[in-house]
């Protein structure tokens, strides 16, 4: 009787061990990405002349992202949840950061956020993705992401950038596969007049998540 106590109370051990070595195991290997929105706090990023904040859209749309993203059993990390940064009010530490962020949490992919501004024409609009380099892990993402918005149809579509025209920070320092979103220019009324609206910054939120699914079930 003593003897089948102990190999119980050993196989209940072991039965534990096994179901926590497994649910650990599967928490790590979540997919996850992180949803960087640009800007926040000191830092408005740009702004339209009828002073629309870059910085608001960026996280009304991470945020919504983030949440669509979860339902698909993603795992979700934030540079930012709301207006205030945790770091210090400079540009070098912000982006640092936000980089770290993501490299900490081992995130699989980086989707930074973004609004865009000419100020040389305010005819100028509409969406564009930026990657590092062409025929990448990077690219496809990026292009995913490009196609879904451009799908919405309410913009022009500008395509994607690449880092020849113009390197950004947390692409070259996220580990992660990481695009860079600029949804529309807030120098252009009409893009400012789509992306302030709560339907709109849905809309573009189910687009990128729209592509970053595609991205991953393609991959995997
Ligand atoms: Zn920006």
């Amino acid at each position: 009787m003593k003897r089948n106590l102990s190999g119980l109370i050993l196989s209940l051990i072991i039965s534990v061990t096994a179901i926590f070595m497994l649910t650990n195991c599967t928490h790590n290997d979540q997919f996850t990405v992180c949803i960087d929105a640009g800007h926040g706090g000191y830092d408005n990023g740009t702004k339209s002349p009828t002073s629309i904040l870059e910085k608001d859209i960026n996280l009304k749309v991470a945020l919504k992202l983030g949440k669509i993203l979860e339902k698909n059993n993603i795992k979700v990390v934030y540079t930012r949840t709301n207006d205030k940064v945790p770091w210090p009010s400079n540009q070098k530490s912000s982006l640092k950061e936000r980089c770290y962020i993501s490299n900490k949490a081992k995130a699989d992919l980086f989707i930074s956020i973004h609004c865009n501004y000419d100020e040389f024409s305010s005819i100028t609009r509409g969406p564009e993705t930026w990657c590092r380099f062409s025929e990448t892990p990077e690219e496809n993402l990026a292009k995913n992401i490009q196609n879904e918005l451009v799908n919405l149809k309410y913009s022009h579509n500008r395509g994607l950038k690449y880092e020849k025209n113009g390197g950004l920070y947390v692409l070259r320092h996220t580990k992660a596969v990481s695009a860079l979103v600029e949804l529309g220019f807030l120098s252009n009324s009409k893009d400012t007049k789509f992306l302030i609206t709560n339907k709109a910054q849905e809309k573009c939120a189910q687009a990128i998540a729209r592509g970053i699914l595609n991205f991953k079930n393609y991959k995997s």
